[in-house]
């Protein structure tokens, strides 16, 4: 062990009284300390705060974090405070403050005082902190919620964007830090050329949650009383229910509570007291479920939540990802259970109408990987974990059999002269369609864009006519799993034939197809307000 690795575990112990650094955190902070650029990508509750907070405690100078939420920074900074018993260790910059707030800031910068400095992206712009922070000594700048640079994420924020060029009249060579929960491989190659740190160091710890059960039940007009019958099978345990709208939210806490279940709601559009009292309320187990809009969860950490209930489908797996995340963080069961109802995906991409057209596309295709997921008969874990780049093996894999798709598999059928006939397809054309139009292809439906390249006139075209376009659709999804096809993402889902696609082609082998769910997409009453 290197001395700095000694000093590291004692302060671990001093400042937070860990024995112990948790995952890949102990790589991390050498990375940190040792000044480099560092990307960490960990699911949430891994423990990325402490990542950049120790290094922080330890070197000269003050880090910047740079943060989206108000809330959550000043979470962080009262723990900071609680945890060094130092008032001025850590402080927030924004512009809330009164001119002597700032004053008493930027003296505790000038003394040495404060080692962390949170600070919003907007406030980073001000001329004012800007020259002020070009004074100092910085001893790296953290950008949590790294996501955000990127319009593949799923919380995209502009000004995010101008953070690199900022960093940089902050002074030389300032080490950058990036951290996300949330990363596809399209999101984490953003992240790095955005932030100018292709270089970085990059500790990317596994999405896989074990004690996670993931379930998808089809949505019907009877979910309200699905969801009372699933809560009654779980008295007493805590759970989230998260809804799309505000007016859902409130009826379907109205109607738990009615059914005898101590439930509250929570969004936006309650008033900051209520808001904090029913969160305070789930939080000291006073009610056992909360009914919420996106609104509620981040930075809750109550570890003990048993179940998460999607009543809507969200918008992105990133989105579905981070809200089940909320549930087992203990390491004790969660049981994810999503409804799913087309219709919904509907009602989500008419919201989406009014946005710029690139929005839109990216909203689409984010959208269709949420169907795929939803609808998908294969393991759902694997699914999930190979939207962020991860390899999982279904059958041994921890957790495996934790999803409804693996505890009741459904039929599975062999599907190689099928997949030959799908790749080779893709190939014939060019690799220029996306899924959608190579199932048209295979199915013999002629339209403008297959007329323009004339594809109808092809001998391949519409060899596939005797399957339906939604079977087409299951094997494009299975494919792209297996690894046989990739999206191009930059074209918003051009399918393109991968290494281990080409060698099927050349001697195609057996490939056991799942037999996907069919939804029917019956009537529900679903606001989205
Ligand atoms: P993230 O930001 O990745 O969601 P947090 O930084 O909030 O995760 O940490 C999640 C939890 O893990 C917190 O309760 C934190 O106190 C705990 N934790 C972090 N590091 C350690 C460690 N080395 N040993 C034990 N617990 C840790």
């Amino acid at each position: 062990m290197s001395s700095v690795e000694i000093d590291l575990h004692k302060k671990l112990k001093q400042y937070f009284g860990f024995d112990q650094f948790k995952g890949l955190q102990e790589g991390v902070v050498q990375s940190i300390v040792n000044n480099h650029n560092t990307f960490v990508i960990m699911p949430t509750g891994g423990g990325k705060s402490l990542c950049y907070q120790l290094p922080a405690l330890v070197q000269d100078g003050v880090a910047i974090v740079v943060s989206p939420l108000i809330a959550l920074m000043k979470n962080q900074v009262d723990a900071l405070r609680g945890l060094s018993s130092v008032e001025g260790i850590a402080h927030v910059l924004n512009s809330s403050l009164t001119k002597n707030e700032v004053k008493t800031v930027m003296q505790d910068i000038r003394e040495g005082t404060t080692k962390l400095l949170y600070v919003a992206p907007e406030s980073l712009t001000k001329e004012e902190y800007i020259d002020f922070l070009r004074s100092v000594k910085i001893s790296f700048v953290a950008i949590d919620e790294a996501h955000c640079i990127s319009e593949w994420g799923h919380d995209f924020r502009p000004e995010y964007r101008n953070l690199r060029t900022i960093i940089r009249r902050l002074g030389d060579d300032i080490p950058i830090i990036a951290l996300t929960a949330t990363a596809t491989p399209k999101v984490q190659e953003d992240i790095l050329k955005n932030l100018g740190i292709t270089d970085a160091n990059t500790f990317k710890a596994s999405f896989n949650r074990p004690n996670l059960f993931y379930e998808v039940r089809p949505k019907t007009k009877n979910v309200d009383a699905d969801i009372i019958r699933f809560v009654k099978q779980n008295p007493g345990k805590s759970g989230i229910i998260y809804c799309l709208s505000r007016k859902r939210v409130e009826e379907l806490a109205q109607t738990l509570q009615v059914n005898g279940i101590s439930a509250v709601p929570y969004h936006a559009g309650l008033d900051a007291k209520t808001r904090a009292r029913h969160q305070d309320m789930f939080l000291m187990e006073d009610v056992d479920v909360v009914v919420a809009t996106i609104a509620f969860g981040m930075g809750i950490d109550k570890p003990d939540v048993r179940f998460v209930i999607h009543h809507d489908i969200p918008k992105s797996i990133e989105s579905y990802y981070q809200e089940t995340g909320r549930a087992g963080r203990d390491g004790g069961e969660g049981h994810c259970l999503a409804f799913y109802a087309y219709k919904d995906i509907e009602k989500l991409e008419k919201f989406m109408a009014g946005k710029p057209v690139a929005e839109q596309e990216i909203g689409h295709a984010l959208l269709q990987e949420m169907v795929a997921y939803a609808e998908t008969s294969m393991s759902r874990r694997k699914f999930i974990l190979h939207y962020f780049g991860e390899e999982f093996d279904e059958v041994n894999g921890e957790g495996a059999d934790m999803d409804d798709n693996i505890r009741n598999p459904k039929k599975k059928h062999e599907a190689k002269d099928d997949v030959a006939k799908l790749l080779a397809i893709v190939k014939s054309t060019k690799q220029k369609f996306k899924a959608k139009e190579i199932v048209n292809v295979l199915t013999g439906k002629i339209n403008a864009l297959i007329k323009s390249h004339k594809t109808d006139e092809k001998p391949f075209f519409a060899t596939g006519q005797e399957k339906e376009g939604k079977y087409w659709m299951a094997l494009i999804r299975q494919a792209l799993v297996a690894g046989l096809l990739k999206k191009e993402i930059e074209t918003y889902g051009v399918l393109f034939l991968t290494e281990a696609g080409k060698n099927f082609l050349e001697s195609p082998h057996s490939f056991m197809m799942t037999e996907d769910h069919t939804y029917e997409t019956t009537e529900d009453d679903t606001i989205i307000a």
